[in-house]
């Protein structure tokens, strides 16, 4: 059984909190607590923001779908507003469809793994 723990009336009840927590965490590992944008370092503590390089426009998650939008290899941890702008893949152009497509195709292997029961 889980532990009870005290819950922040503000805080999420449907898992995505945990989930953007862990993102934010892994992300944080593999940039070794570096801004890709600016190339600071800070503490795990500091006030990161997860971006989302294809923008999580209406039309993009319409276009793209929810999986590829939120997908890891679609967000990275940011140190500013700034950075998280310059982050941003403009969605109309060739570089956000490619991006996009290798999304696809991860997420397409990943699928093949699960049906092989790996
Ligand atoms: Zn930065």
């Amino acid at each position: 059984m889980q532990k009870a723990m005290k819950r922040n009336p503000r805080q999420r009840t449907d898992g995505l909190s945990e989930k953007i927590s862990s993102m934010k965490f892994q992300k944080y590992i593999k940039q070794c607590g570096r801004c890709p944008v600016c190339g600071d370092t800070h503490a795990f503590d500091y006030p990161w923001q997860l971006a989302h390089k294809i923008p999580q426009r209406k039309w993009c998650i319409a276009y793209w779908g929810p999986a590829v939008i939120h997908h890891p290899d679609n967000m990275v941890l940011v140190d500013s507003l700034k950075c998280n702008q310059k982050a941003q893949i403009n969605p109309n152009t060739l570089k956000a469809a490619k991006h996009a497509e290798a999304i696809r195709v991860r997420i397409g292997k990943r699928r093949k793994l699960e049906l092989e029961g790996n």
